[in-house]
């Protein structure tokens, strides 16, 4: 089904822009993976002091225990982040991945992860709002 773009959104970024975005997606992902490699750190020492005398124990439990300890919302967006880095590097980056209309590059700046249009983003929101109401549950990537 064609959607009628707004026409502020139907300009292709041009080399500068995707250069931009591109270094603020790599900025962002690296704040991340290091603000995670510090929650991991801090967990690995806390652990060798609890469990001094365990470490076999420890240690073959260690990786599930992080992974469940890393936050949801970061991993979620780590994810974005890397795929929007992929498109960039295919040359498909910043069209909207439901309806195909361009992104546009204000929304890209406010949200360069973003992989759908403001109106696909909309529409999306309309439907888990709906969804949310019927089966009340805690959501933990309700943070966009
Ligand atoms: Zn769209």
């Amino acid at each position: 089904m064609a959607k009628a773009p707004r026409s502020e959104e139907q300009e292709p970024l041009t080399p500068k822009q995707l250069a931009e975005l591109k270094t603020i997606l790599t900025q962002r992902k690296r704040k991340i993976v290091e603000a995670e490699e510090q929650l991991l750190e801090a967990d690995r020492e806390e652990g060798a002091l609890r469990h001094a005398d365990e470490v076999d124990l420890a240690s073959a439990e260690w990786d599930v225990t992080v992974e469940h300890r890393m936050r949801g919302r970061d991993v979620a967006l780590l994810k974005k982040i890397s795929k929007a880095l992929a498109l960039i590097e295919e040359g498909a980056y910043g069209e909207c991945e439901n309806c195909g209309n361009y992104i546009g590059y204000k929304r890209l700046l406010a949200r360069p992860e973003a992989s759908l249009c403001i109106e696909c983003k909309e529409e999306q929101e309309r439907v888990e709002k709906s969804f949310m109401k019927e089966q009340p549950i805690d959501n933990p990537f309700s943070f966009e």
